[in-house]
């Protein structure tokens, strides 16, 4: 097993579960790859890379948790609420999508997003016949005040891609297994404590009791083709370590702020934004974390700029004062691929020519965009793959 994100585990799991001998390889000196928490001595708080909402319905990602004895790591409300606040008007509302599948939602005024008609929300049908080569834009952009306050912002979080430009193919795959499976299946979830601490950790040390050895700090510089290997490493390492592999190559940034300020998580722990800068923000005591998708198109903002105008969000959000708390600002530059028509054909699937050589990671062709589902699921059919040459 080369690379110990979360695809890298996942593979590592079901490998050991079915009797094979593995070893893991870690380049850093921490697993969890792009979801991992550490200990930020100067805040004197232990943080997330960044923000990750998951939900309900993500089934690989749960069972990955139940397997590793996780499962009870991950905190949110009880029923699908999403509340979000209008940084513009001020106005605040909560999408209560109520749990069966059945979307009764949609008829009620006070329930559904604020300025939408029931017949608007017959737009999602048309994302069902969403192609790779539909952009989210023009396939629901006409939908007024459903795109403006709900598909377009949540085009940004889910692809981290700006829906003029990304494809509407993976946006329709997250809504498929959430929405369309009914309000159960879209239940938030996020790390009660941290993406470490539900899964990072755990899965380590249920590894290491089943007789897996970790090797953190440990680069691989060349693959050995007669060891049965799953490569699981970010897309440009995987390009490196097999030539003439195509995989995406364009990607986009995620901006995140952490600020030691205590607010009080209300129903969910979290809210939405439209109209600022910021989309989402976490509440856990002490720490108020902001979230920036598609940030490369403030790749010229310094972070300085950024943290002004994120706190001025916050401020108006949450009625905070104007001096801003102790902070750090955490870039992922690549945090995930594109989510755009050109770079979804550039994902490979599992298998390559070495019928020894699997292939994991959230940039894998799961249909999904890259998430922790998506990676989770690469990983487990990595090592399915594997497992079936013998
Ligand atoms: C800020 C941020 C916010 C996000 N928000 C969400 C969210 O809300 N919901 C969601 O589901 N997903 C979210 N994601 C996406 C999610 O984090 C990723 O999809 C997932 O973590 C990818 O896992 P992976 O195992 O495929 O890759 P990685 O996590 O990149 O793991 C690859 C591993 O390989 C190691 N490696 C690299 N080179 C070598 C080498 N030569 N030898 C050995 N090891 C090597 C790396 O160190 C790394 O640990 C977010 C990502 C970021 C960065």
């Amino acid at each position: 097993m080369i690379g110990a994100g979360v695809a890298g585990l996942a593979a590592a799991c079901t490998l050991v579960e079915a009797g094979r001998a593995v070893v893991l390889h870690e380049a850093a000196k921490a697993a969890g790859g792009r979801a991992r928490s550490y200990d930020d001595r100067a805040l004197g708080v232990r943080i997330d890379n960044g923000n990750h909402l998951l939900r309900s319905g993500n089934v690989a990602a749960m069972g990955f948790l139940r397997r590793v004895g996780a499962e009870g790591t991950l905190a949110g409300p009880v029923e699908p609420v999403f509340p979000f606040v209008d940084l513009g008007s001020g106005e605040r509302w909560t999408l209560r999508l109520g749990k069966g599948r059945i979307p009764w939602w949609i008829f009620s005024p006070s329930r559904r997003i604020p300025g939408t008609r029931a017949w608007d929300y017959l737009a999602l049908l048309r994302l069902r016949r969403a192609e790779q080569d539909d952009l989210v834009a023009g396939l629901v952009g006409d939908a007024g005040a459903l795109y403006e306050t709900f598909l377009e912002p949540l085009a940004v979080s889910a692809l981290n891609t700006m829906a003029a430009v990304a494809s509407a193919a993976p946006l329709r795959a997250v809504l498929a297994e959430t929405i369309e499976r009914g309000g159960a299946a879209t239940v938030p979830r996020f790390a009660k404590v941290g993406l470490s601490e539900s899964f990072v950790d755990p899965a380590l040390a249920w590894l290491r009791e089943r007789g897996a050895e970790v090797r953190l700090g440990s680069r691989v510089t060349a693959i050995d083709p007669a060891q049965q290997t799953v490569l699981a490493v970010p897309a440009w390492v995987a390009a490196e370590l097999v030539p003439g592999l195509v995989v995406p190559d364009a990607f986009e940034a995620i901006w995140n702020a952490h600020f030691l300020v205590d607010v009080d998580p209300g129903e969910a722990g979290f809210w939405g934004f439209v109209g600022g800068t910021a989309e989402w923000a976490f509440a856990k005591p002490g720490v108020l974390s902001v979230t920036v998708s598609a940030a490369n198109r403030y790749a010229e903002v310094g972070n300085e700029a950024m943290v002004a105008r994120v706190w001025g969000d916050l401020a108006r959000a949450f009625g905070l004062g104007e001096t801003i708390p102790p902070h750090r600002v955490v870039v992922e530059k690549r945090a995930t691929f594109a989510a755009i028509p050109a770079q979804l054909r550039r994902r490979p699937g599992t298998v390559t020519q070495n019928p020894n050589l699997m292939l994991a990671g959230d940039w894998t062709d799961t249909g999904l965009p890259a998430t922790i589902e998506g990676a989770i699921r690469s990983g487990n059919r990595a090592a399915l793959a594997l497992l079936r040459q013998n």
